[in-house]
């Protein structure tokens, strides 16, 4: 039977003995009462993003809470060894769930949302919260499945100026159907960087200005073949791409 994972937003004490009692509330609680109809004695994994996992089994089902039992800790990770960061240019609906759930599982450890001149989406206020909490808990969800224990840090929209402001180290790319290909192969194959900063553009592309601002901050800008890429096929293929490259994907 395959053994549920479930990430617990409340962190867990690491300085009680195990096993020790933990509640989970909210979607966790909900899923183990309604989705999955666990009983008592239930095994399952919990992880709160801040290291490791514990093994764990269900005590009692309350209201709106399940009171679990941790029982033993896995200080296993299963995470990108190098930082990866992803600028990644707000999207609309369904392709921003996509590009962020697809990310996630292939090791990207921060998310930087990107306010670019070409967004066709530009959530503010409470609409912005809403939808942050939304694509936090998708991140959340695709480590559930993949078994990463530390979520991406996933930071609310900015400019690019802003962006590019913040010294960053790695191999800086950006993506764009004029740049040159296999820019991972050749003289650069042979330093292996100290982790990446990749770039994508929104539905409709990067502007010259910001291709220019990205220049000046020491990106290289990668064409990913003869097609036009959807915008949340790019960052998954050039994500693949690096992680093999860096020998992470086998
Ligand atoms: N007409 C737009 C352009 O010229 O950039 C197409 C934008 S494409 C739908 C969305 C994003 O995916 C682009 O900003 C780029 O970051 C990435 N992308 C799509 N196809 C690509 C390719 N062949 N090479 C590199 N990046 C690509």
């Amino acid at each position: 039977m395959r053994i549920s994972r479930l990430f617990s937003p409340t962190p867990i004490a690491r300085d009680r003995a195990l096993p020790q009692e933990h509640c989970l509330e909210g979607q966790a609680a909900h899923y183990l009462q309604h989705v999955l109809r666990s009983r008592p004695d239930d095994e399952l994994v919990i992880f709160d993003g801040l290291g490791g996992e514990f093994q764990a089994r269900v005590l009692a089902h309350k209201r709106h809470t399940t009171i679990v039992e941790l029982l033993s800790h896995l200080a296993e990770d299963r995470a990108t060894e190098h930082p990866f960061r992803l600028g990644l240019a707000l999207l609309r609906g369904d392709r921003m769930d996509y590009a962020l759930r697809k990310a996630t599982e292939l090791g990207v450890t921060h998310i930087q949302l990107l306010r670019t001149e070409r967004c066709e989406v530009n959530p503010s206020g409470s609409k912005l919260d809403k939808r942050l909490q939304h694509w936090r808990g998708v991140t959340y969800s695709a480590c559930e499945q993949c078994g990463l224990n530390l979520p991406p840090e996933l930071s609310a929209p900015c400019s690019l100026a802003q962006w590019l402001s913040h010294s960053m180290q790695g191999c800086k790319l950006v993506l764009h159907p004029t740049g040159r290909p296999g820019v991972l192969t050749g003289s650069s194959a042979t330093a292996r960087p100290n982790g990446f900063v990749l770039a994508t553009g929104p539905e409709g592309g990067f502007s010259e200005q910001e291709m220019a601002m990205f220049e000046e901050q020491g990106f290289l800008a990668w064409s990913l073949g003869p097609r036009i890429l959807r915008a949340e096929t790019a960052p998954i293929v050039a994500l693949a791409i690096a992680q093999h490259w860096t020998g992470e994907l086998g």
